[in-house]
């Protein structure tokens, strides 16, 4: 879920896409809170126009070792698939960003790397902490979801999160939509609200890092209000801001575009598709994410001695 841009008078000037964008850098999987198999996202993908595709999963990399394991099905011809990972930080004091959150994607991580697994297993951790505190507030607020909850496939789902909860509200009843549960139940301030558990951007940063990956702020639509953080974040090794992200007007796009080039930050973008408000042909083609973005950040994940991507040629 993301920052929602706001605080601005004008009108929003939607971003008018040039044309299928060949580049998605911000989508998720049934492995954590999204809705689609990983392998049908790729599939799906592919036949939509990308050529470069990650899939930034919360804390876990399963779709991509999936994927890429020796007995999977070869990758749609045409689509490099980049190892991603987006990892929902605590901000601590800073309580004037988004629920107190800073979201930073990993790209071009060591799939298997033990550190940084251990990193993520603990994050998944504090996950299903938070899953449980938050089914017991719904229940002491008289909407148990605890049935619907026992239907769910956990085998598959490796990171939980607020959306699959509210699916569950959903599916018993008591919300119309993703949408609808965040803004009545589940967003910070409201009722069923649990305080996440976890790292904050620093050890975030650091681990991807040393996993051999590029950190990217994601969807940060207040980057411009907000540029000594994101200079702090540079120091300690934030090498990217999320510049091309769906929901982003074009002011934001713009705004925050300025702001990675000041600081001579590799602009990344995506879709964030989760799969609640349609399906990943209709939520690409409002996407746009220039081809050149795509190669900037193969060139910055270049040094590295080991592919960046795996690819369906
Ligand atoms: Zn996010
Ligand atoms: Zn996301």
């Amino acid at each position: 879920m993301s920052t929602r841009p706001d605080r601005h008078e004008d009108p929003a000037r939607p971003v008018v896409p040039d044309g299928p964008a060949p580049v998605d850098l911000h989508t998720h999987t049934l492995r954590s809170d999204g809705t689609l198999d990983p392998g049908d996202l790729v599939v799906q993908a592919a036949a939509a126009g990308v050529h470069l595709l990650a899939i930034t999963d919360h804390d876990n990399l399963a779709a991509y070792r999936e994927l890429t394991a020796t007995a999977a099905p070869a990758l749609p011809a045409g689509l490099d698939l980049l190892p991603g990972v987006e990892i929902n930080c605590l901000t601590g004091g800073a309580r004037e960003v988004f629920e107190g959150e800073l979201h930073i994607l990993g790209f071009g991580i060591r799939p298997y790397d033990e550190a940084f697994e251990t990193l993520l297993a603990g994050q998944r951790q504090g996950r299903r902490v938070r899953f449980e505190r938050t089914l017991g507030v719904l229940r002491n607020l008289g909407m148990p979801v605890d049935a619907a909850a026992e239907r769910l496939d956990l085998g598959v789902i490796e990171s939980l999160g607020r959306p699959t909860v509210a699916r569950l509200m959903i599916e018993s009843g008591y919300a119309t939509s993703v949408e609808d549960a965040f803004e009545r139940w589940l967003s910070r301030s409201r009722p069923a609200y649990v305080p996440r558990e976890g790292v904050g951007p620093v050890r975030a940063i650091n681990a991807i890092r040393a996993a051999g990956g590029l950190p990217v702020l994601a969807h940060f639509g207040e980057a411009e209000n907000h540029e000594s953080t994101i200079r702090d974040l540079q120091a300690i090794g934030l090498g990217g801001l999320e510049v091309f992200y769906r929901t982003f007007d074009q002011a934001h796009v713009d705004s925050v575009g300025r702001v990675a080039d000041e600081l001579g930050l590799v602009k990344t973008g995506g879709s964030d598709f989760h799969g609640d408000t349609g399906t990943y042909a209709e939520v690409h083609a409002t996407t746009w994410v220039p081809a050149v973005v795509g190669e900037r950040l193969l060139n910055a994940l270049a040094r590295r001695t080991e592919p960046a991507v795996a690819n369906g040629d």
